[in-house]
């Protein structure tokens, strides 16, 4: 994908483009921030241009096709295998970095989730930093940087993608022809992230929140099996149950935005309930909500059972 086609990060493009025209390209890149869809676009549109036959990355060229489709030779791409990046896979890499650019005239990596190098990986993944093999171009994708070693990060040239405003992630779903509704409520949703807002309009997913949230609403502190097995039900893991979480306070937020009577609510497509809590509720009583959505989020974060926390959260949120 050329630069001219990534959704948003214009600036980063032009400050990427501008090195590369003038021979000034870092080796070692740190890509962070909160949309990594971005930041994997923008790392393939720049190996294009490292790679390009024609100029800059003109994505209609073999060379430009081949990084596209991912199965360029010179470029090496790093996943997590499980939960981890493992140090075989970065010895592998360090191989592979170590032969001649078979088209190419360098060679590439990306290295995706790269906080999830395990110690041993990480300080494999240093040596190739320090020392590196010939002149190959390495970039760095994390969205939680303060994971990855201080002395990996010092090393690399960061740039930080900021989350992509709503209006830009709205025009995008718009485009790829989802309906105007789901795509102003994903937006909303997404925080910034294009492919978590994708991934919201693909499917059902809109339709489970819903029902989450109307569930979620009408849970009764008088019937206390009905909240048990609400909190056993949705308590698969928990990234699941910090999912939740995030819909609970951005629906809870919504309602304190209409009790002030503030503009912007996140949740516009079940309006009528955001409502009913409002009149439902006292300015006090939605703040405790809140206050107790944010403890149980840094509980879980912290690693509490995610089956108790939501069993205290759909308890507090209960209605009396
Ligand atoms: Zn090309």
């Amino acid at each position: 994908m050329p630069f001219s086609r990534i959704v948003g990060h214009k600036h980063i493009a032009s400050l990427l483009m501008r090195a590369l025209e003038a021979g000034k390209l870092s080796h070692a890149y740190l890509f962070d921030g909160i949309d990594g869809l971005g930041m994997k676009d923008t790392a393939l549109a720049l190996v294009e241009a490292v790679f390009c036959n024609g100029r800059d990355g003109c994505g209609t060229c073999s060379s430009c096709r081949k990084v596209g489709g991912l199965r360029h030779p010179d470029l090496h791409l790093v996943q997590p295998d499980g939960a981890f990046i493992k140090i075989d896979r970065i010895r592998e890499l360090q191989k592979e970095l170590s032969l001649r650019p078979y088209e190419a005239r360098t060679k590439a990596c990306i290295i995706e989730d790269a906080e999830r190098m395990n110690p041993s990986a990480a300080n494999a993944f240093l040596k190739t930093l320090e020392e590196p093999p010939g002149e190959a171009l390495l970039i760095l994708l994390t969205t939680h940087a303060d994971g990855i070693l201080p002395t990996i990060r010092s090393r690399c040239q960061r740039l930080r993608f900021p989350a992509l405003p709503m209006e830009t992630i709205e025009a995008d779903l718009r485009e790829r022809g989802a309906e105007p509704e789901s795509s102003r409520v994903a937006a909303a949703l997404a925080g910034g992230d294009l492919a978590r807002a994708r991934r919201l309009v693909s499917g059902d997913r809109l339709q489970v929140r819903k029902l989450f949230l109307e569930r979620a609403a009408h849970l009764s502190g008088n019937d206390v099996t009905q909240l048990f097995a609400a909190a056993e039900e949705y308590a698969t893991d928990k990234e699941s149950a910090l999912e939740l979480l995030d819909l609970l306070r951005l629906f809870w937020r919504d309602v304190l935005l209409l009790r002030t009577g503030s503009p912007g609510i996140t949740n516009s497509d079940i309006l009528p309930l955001v409502n009913e809590k409002a009149n439902t509720h006292s300015l006090d009583e939605v703040m405790e909500k809140l206050e107790c959505i944010s403890r149980i989020g840094n509980a879980l974060a912290r690693n509490a059972n995610h089956r108790l926390s939501l069993e205290v959260l759909f308890m507090e949120l209960a209605d009396a």
